[in-house]
């Protein structure tokens, strides 16, 4: 059992009264005896603190620990403890700081620490290559150094893992993406890829499709246009009229993909559409593509309120999502399409069907070219795995967002929230 502090310190306390009552049974002044004993007891603690405070003041170095028993002795032993468990910490964040630092100077990427204040506390060599940013401009300002109103975007929404893409300062030919990732509470990482070639291999992707789409089309409406005829002739016999029916259908299918290919590779083509942007009146929208459909769907305009955009567009994402909800559910299931205010400063468009509802995990990839939950249903309906892909890709054009709800036994909600600004 570890002694108490009152029985190391008993003997010192013993002796001291001991001194009193010596000191008053040899002298009358007994009085005086006591206040003495304690005047001696009080300097001496005195010289004690003197001394520790000297000591800290020091440095508290081991060799020159402060000559000591009991509870100073217990002191002096708890304030180097610490201190040894301090330098051992620090000792230890050091080795820790510069692993960290030696593996970001081997990254592949540009990295850079900032500050609260966005200055640079450190930056890597790649840095220099793809930012401009070099060990001089330590404890500048980002902004200053990277003249982007993107980045100041960026730094200002404070949010981790947010990415923008911007010329490289150096050499405008480079793009990069930027990424900002929290370190603690006071510090971010700022990191730059570059994704030049990345651009261009997307770039020659999209180009391949739309002029592979572009040439496909002429040959497929030619064919299609003789089996259409070959398919009316009277004359045909009847053994090949089941194969030409069936060759006409997919060669129908075919010019759906390719003018399904040909919208997404525009859509890819033109990023800006402010310029070719108008007010939009929604009512009017949906009940023109409501107008021509061989099921009646219930129509519930809740908001007068307009949206600025392409309407070509936004009747194709509401064609699409309109269409699905009858080509995936049974005849005759309730359909609703809802135009409504959602808060302050969101406009919704909800297309909710009450069909047998899609798996979930099916619902983050329905977005994607060709994925199709349901590939028979699809097939059969002639759908070309293409649709919601247009849709997200015009909700992003709009800044709208695309959020699929779904239930197996109870239906689907698709809805697109338009953002409009107070
Ligand atoms: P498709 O041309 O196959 O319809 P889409 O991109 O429009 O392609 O849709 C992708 C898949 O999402 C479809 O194949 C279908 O399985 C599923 N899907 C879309 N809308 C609905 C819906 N309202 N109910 C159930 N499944 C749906």
């Amino acid at each position: 059992m570890k002694p108490s502090i009152l029985s190391i310190e008993k003997w010192r306390i013993a002796i001291v009264i001991f001194v009193m009552l010596i000191g008053s049974l040899l002298t009358d002044a007994w009085l005086i005896s006591i206040a003495l004993s304690l005047f001696g007891y009080i300097v001496w603690m005195y010289y004690k603190v003197y001394q520790f405070y000297t000591w800290i003041i020091n440095g508290t170095s081991q060799n020159n620990v402060p000559d000591s028993d009991g509870i100073w002795d217990k002191i002096n032993y708890k304030v180097l403890q610490d201190k040894n468990k301090s330098s051992d910490r620090k000792k230890r964040m050091n080795a820790l700081l510069k692993r960290s630092q030696s593996i970001l100077k081997g990254f592949p990427y540009a990295a850079i620490v900032l500050n609260q204040n966005n200055e640079v506390d450190w930056s890597n060599s790649k840095s220099s290559v793809l930012l401009n940013i070099v060990k001089n401009d330590r404890g500048q300002r980002i902004n200053n150094l990277i003249r982007s109103p993107k980045l100041y975007k960026l730094l200002s929404a404070n949010e981790d893992g947010s990415e923008i893409e911007i010329e490289s300062p150096k050499d405008s030919s480079i793009q990069l993406v930027l990424k900002i990732i929290a370190i603690g509470v006071d510090s971010k990482l700022l990191i730059a890829r570059d994704i030049t070639q990345r651009n261009k291999t997307l770039e020659m992707r999209k180009s391949f499709i739309s002029n592979a789409s572009h040439e496909l089309r002429t040959p497929l409406t030619v064919i299609s246009g003789y089996l259409e005829m070959i398919k009316e002739d009277k004359n045909l016999p009847k053994s090949l009229s089941s194969p030409i029916d069936t060759s006409y259908e997919q060669t129908e299918r075919m010019q759906n993909i390719i003018e399904d290919l040909l919208t997404l590779s525009r859509l890819e083509s033109t990023d800006d559409i402010q310029d070719i942007s108008t007010s939009i009146n929604m009512e009017k929208v949906i009940n023109h593509v409501c107008q021509d459909l061989n099921q009646a769907v219930t129509i519930e305009i809740n908001t007068d309120e307009v949206i600025v955009g392409v309407e070509t567009e936004i009747i194709s994402l509401c064609t699409n999502l309109i269409q699905n909800a009858i080509f995936y559910t049974p005849k005759g299931t309730k359909i609703i399409v809802r135009w409504h205010a959602d808060g302050s400063n969101k406009l919704c468009l909800d297309v909710q069907d009450f069909g047998k509802g899609i798996p979930n995990k099916h619902l983050a990839h329905l977005t994607e070219r060709f994925y199709r939950a349901d590939k028979g249903r699809s097939k059969e309906q002639g759908g070309t795995g293409l649709g919601l892909a247009i849709v997200s890709h015009i909700a992003q054009r709009h800044n709208a967002v695309l959020t699929i709800d779904s239930k197996v036994g109870s239906g689907s909600i698709f809805k697109v929230c338009f953002l409009v600004s107070n």
